[in-house]
Formats: structure tokens, C-alpha cells, sequence
């Protein structure tokens, strides 16, 4: 058996742990039922007792090379501290990396959620063989991850690849981040929602505000849904979307001219009804993209990933800018938290 590490994912709303060998074998994934509300102390307890019996269980066989842990929120790299996090209160300014290393005595990394999830589908992904993507997650917000090299791009202190807050409309809605107008404003699952809000509120979308009023989980789900069924006001809805996507991606693309582009996140599922008007704002307004781009933007969709990684090998001179979607959802975090602590 070969060496592996462990990953985990505390981002989610279920606490998720697996072995992973060098060579991204999964040897074993554990679902634990804990709930991050329950508090910081039970959640550490729990994924300790979960990480202990993975590792004696592999370590007769294998070294274990240590141990990644998807985190959602800024964290302090030097310190391995929480700086700010919505989604984990009360684990703000704990020495996390230090107790758990205490606790297990093994090497310990602490990585941004996002980061880890554009690490996953490098290595084992929509973008395995490419060396430098980026991944943009379409979530509640928007999250973003850089990879260099094979490497994640941190920047000076970690905070790099906040694709989320980059503005958009300089008036725009105010973000949670003290912005205004910022890019996940106008391309998350939550703008979906404020401009159904805004579409019913004009009193100009009646099908919008029958499917509010009668469907009890109305949500950018239900809006998907409307918009491939050709509901016009939830199409358009979409084509904003996409819209201002493209917007985002343009200035990536200019600014850092990578192979790859993975797009991520549970609004990723919903890529036939924003993808074509993202392809467009995108030629229209991005000198790179326009002179790189495939002659089929959208041919690499679900099961043709393999096309797009391998236009970008090093042999290929012809080297195309790929936009495509996510291959590994929820597990890329997984992955690519057990890939950094290989990589430390
Ligand atoms: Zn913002």
C-alpha cells in the first residue's frame, strides 16, 4: 500500500474526511452526521477520533504524510488561525492548526475552501494535467481559487483569488464584504434570487410570482428549472447572469491568461442556461479570449473533459483558453485537502 495523507472538508454542512493515496486513490471517505453548529470543541473532537482511526487503520501499510483541512474563510497561513469566517463562529482567532496538531501529532495544514476545491479538480478534476487554472465557484456567493504550477496561488498572505468581491457596477447592491456592486452580486445563487425578488416586486413577471407564492422551496433551483422550461423572465434572469460571468471572467482571462478555467458550485448545474451568454460578453470583451479562444466554447461540457485538459499539454502549440464545468463537486475539497499536505 502505497503512502497517502488525509483530507478534510469543514466547509460543508456535513463534516467530510478521506484517505488519500499519492496517486489519488481513495482508500476511504467518512461521513460525519456532526453538524458544524454544534460548537467548535465537539466538531475538533469528532474529526480527531475520525482522522485517528483512518490513519491506524492505513498506517500498517503506508506512511501518512499528513494532514489538509479545507477551511471556509481567510486564514492566517503563518499562524494557522482563523482570521475571519461566517460560516464558523467562534473559531475566529483559535489556534486550530496548533490543537489539532497537538492532538494528533502529525503535520497539519489549514487551507481556504475554495483554494482547496481548485487544487482537487487540477489534480484529479476537470483540469487533471493542466498546470495552471483557476476554478470560480458559483455558490451562495462566489468563491475563487488560483493554481500555479500545481500549486495554489496564495498571494502575499493567503487572501489571493477573492473573485467574489471584484466589482462589477460601481452602484451596485451593497455586498457583504462593504462593496458595492461586487461580482457575486450579480452571479450567485443569492443574486438569482434578488432578482426574482425584483422581478416580482415590478409586478412585470406573474409566472415568477405564481411559483414564489406556490412552491415552498422557491429557489434559483426552481428558477433554473422555469428558464429551460422557456419561461422568458427567468431566462432572462440567466442571461444577467451570464452576463455579468463573462464580465468576471474577461478580467481574469486578461489579467492571467491561464489555460483553464473551471467553473464550480451548485449553480455550475445550471451552465445550459448562462453558459451562452457568458461565451459572448466574453469575445466581445476579452482581447485574450478572443485571440484564444476554442472554435467550440461550449464543446467541453460534462464527459469531455479529457478533450479540453489534453489541448492544453505542453506538446500542443495550439494551446486554447478552456471555460468548463467542475468535474468532482462536492469531493474537489476533499482532494485537494489531501493534496496540500502531500505537497507541504
Ligand atoms: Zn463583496
Amino acid at each position: 500500500m502505497p503512502d497517502f495523507s488525509i483530507g478534510v472538508d469543514l466547509g460543508g454542512t456535513n463534516l467530510r474526511i478521506a484517505a488519500v493515496t499519492k496517486d489519488g486513490q481513495l482508500l476511504e471517505k467518512i461521513t460525519l452526521g456532526v453538524k458544524i453548529i454544534v460548537g467548535r470543541d465537539q466538531v475538533i473532537n469528532e474529526m480527531c477520533d475520525a482522522i485517528q482511526r483512518l490513519s491506524t487503520k492505513y498506517k500498517a501499510s503506508g506512511r501518512l504524510l499528513g494532514v489538509g483541512i479545507g477551511v471556509p474563510g481567510i486564514i492566517d497561513m503563518a499562524t494557522g488561525m482563523l482570521r475571519k469566517s461566517a460560516n464558523l463562529p467562534g473559531w475566529e482567532e483559535f489556534p486550530v492548526r496548533a490543537e489539532i496538531e497537538r492532538r494528533l501529532s502529525a503535520h497539519v495544514i489549514l487551507e481556504n475552501d475554495a483554494n482547496v476545491a481548485a487544487l482537487g479538480e487540477q489534480w484529479l478534476g476537470a483540469a487533471r494535467g493542466v498546470p495552471n487554472m483557476a476554478v470560480v465557484t458559483l455558490g451562495t456567493g462566489i468563491g475563487g481559487g488560483i493554481v500555479l504550477l500545481g500549486k495554489i496561488w496564495h498571494g502575499m498572505n493567503g487572501m489571493a483569488g477573492e473573485f467574489g468581491h471584484v466589482t462589477l457596477e460601481p452602484e451596485g447592491p451593497v455586498c457583504g464584504c462593504g462593496n458595492r456592486g461586487c461580482a457575486e452580486q450579480f452571479a450567485s445563487a443569492s443574486s438569482i434570487m434578488r432578482m426574482a425578488r425584483e422581478a416580482i416586486a415590478s409586478g412585470e413577471a406573474p409566472s415568477l410570482a405564481r411559483a414564489a407564492t406556490s412552491d415552498p422551496e422557491f429557489g434559483a433551483k426552481s428558477i433554473y428549472n422555469l428558464a429551460i422550461q422557456g419561461d422568458e423572465h427567468a431566462r432572462r434572469i440567466f442571461r444577467s447572469f451570464g452576463r455579468y460571468l463573462g464580465i468576471l471572467l474577461a478580467g481574469l482571462i486578461n489579467i492571467l491568461n491561464l489555460d483553464m478555467f473551471v467553473i464550480g458550485g451548485g449553480v455550475s448545474s445550471a451552465w445550459d442556461a448562462f453558459a451562452p451568454n457568458m461565451f459572448e460578453e466574453l469575445r466581445e470583451r476579452c482581447m485574450v479570449y478572443a485571440a484564444t479562444a476554442p472554435a467550440d466554447p461550449l464543446g467541453f461540457g460534462p464527459g469531455q473533459e479529457r478533450e479540453g485538459a489534453s489541448m492544453q499539454t505542453p506538446s500542443n502549440t495550439e494551446r486554447k483558453t478552456i471555460i468548463t464545468r467542475a468535474l468532482l463537486g462536492s469531493d474537489a475539497g476533499l482532494y485537494g485537502a489531501a493534496r496540500v499536505a502531500q505537497q507541504a
